[in-house]
């Protein structure tokens, strides 16, 4: 159990593990590496109020984020949260999770969108996210075209549908900048397409999408964050990037954990991808060793919730 993040098996307040994780955050900004220096139970004492936007683990590559409050006055947002397959070595999403995030049951209540960062099944479910589109009328979904076009060969996909709909073709190292939410004014929706893991030999056509998104952090700061999909490490396929990337430096980076046996992790995290902190996604059922052992902070079970540090 990785001492940080885990709600399941405690029974302190909710509160209380928010503010210990937003110490833990505040200390490491530009250096994750000192998280582990930090690690403690109690680490709360003395936090106030908490920050009012948060990233919350669903399973798998899956994370709600909420940006500028929790009260529905922010803008609350889903990444690969609705997945087919566990491959054997994945979570699986149980039924009711399923239903409450395509009935939008709290705590998955007005989303205003859903991003895919690529057509995988353990990423990706057309017949459940053909279901949410109709289950909630204002839901914008935000994919690559190939997903789309998946989406469209669904049974349960509808053609008015499509006017909610924002499908991404992009070259690997190509970004694109200005995706519109309605409903959603002062969002600042990015993205950008880099080699899926397993580049080149495994892949290679799928286009995977990584996603920055910026909003108002509800204090009067900016919030921002990085979903990368199933992204391949290497640094040769950031260099195209660079500038879009150094441009703005996010709070949160949401990484595949394969990031983290990186040598050069914190370098990718800090100067590559210019985010303050990372959370791992994609942990398998599971746990490798490498991730309990090590200092850097992941999300292995639905319900882990950080924040997400302010950014400029
Ligand atoms: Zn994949």
């Amino acid at each position: 159990m990785h001492r940080l993040f885990h709600l399941k098996n405690r029974t302190d307040a909710r509160g209380a593990l928010l503010c210990g994780v937003a110490l833990v955050l505040a200390s490491c900004s530009g250096a994750p590496a000192q998280v582990n220096g930090a690690e403690t139970g109690d680490v709360g004492a003395g936090i106030s109020a908490p920050n009012s936007s948060t990233a919350t683990s669903i399973l798998n590559a899956g994370v709600m984020t909420t940006m500028g409050g929790s009260d529905g006055t922010g803008l609350k947002l889903l990444f690969d949260p609705l997945y087919d397959d566990h491959f054997g070595s994945l979570e699986q999403l149980p039924p009711n999770l399923i239903e409450a995030i395509i009935s939008g049951r709290p705590p998955y209540d007005g989303v205003d969108a859903v991003f895919v960062s690529h057509a995988h099944g353990d990423h990706f479910s057309p017949s459940q996210l053909s279901r949410m589109m109709a289950s909630q009328p204002q839901l914008r979904l935000i994919a690559p075209d190939q997903g789309i076009d998946r989406l469209r060969e669904d049974a349960n996909w509808q053609a008015s549908f499509e006017s909610r709909v924002t499908g991404i073709t992009l070259e690997n190292g190509e970004a694109v900048q200005g995706i519109e939410i309605p409903g959603a004014e002062g969002a600042v929706i990015e993205a950008f397409r880099t080699p899926h893991a397993g580049w080149p030999d495994r892949h290679a056509a799928v286009h995977n999408i990584s996603y920055r998104v910026t909003a108002a952090s509800g204090k009067g700061g900016t919030s921002r964050v990085m979903h990368l999909g199933d992204a391949d490490p290497a640094a040769e396929h950031f260099t195209a990037l660079s500038k879009f990337l150094s441009a703005k430096r996010s709070g949160l980076a949401m990484l595949p954990f394969w990031f983290y046996r990186e040598d050069n992790v914190n370098q990718i995290i800090d100067q590559t991808l210019n985010a303050k902190a990372p959370v791992a996604i994609h942990v398998p059922a599971e746990t490798p060793e490498f991730l309990e052992n090590g200092e850097l902070p992941f999300f292995d079970s639905v319900g882990e919730t950080l924040e997400i540090p302010e950014t400029q």
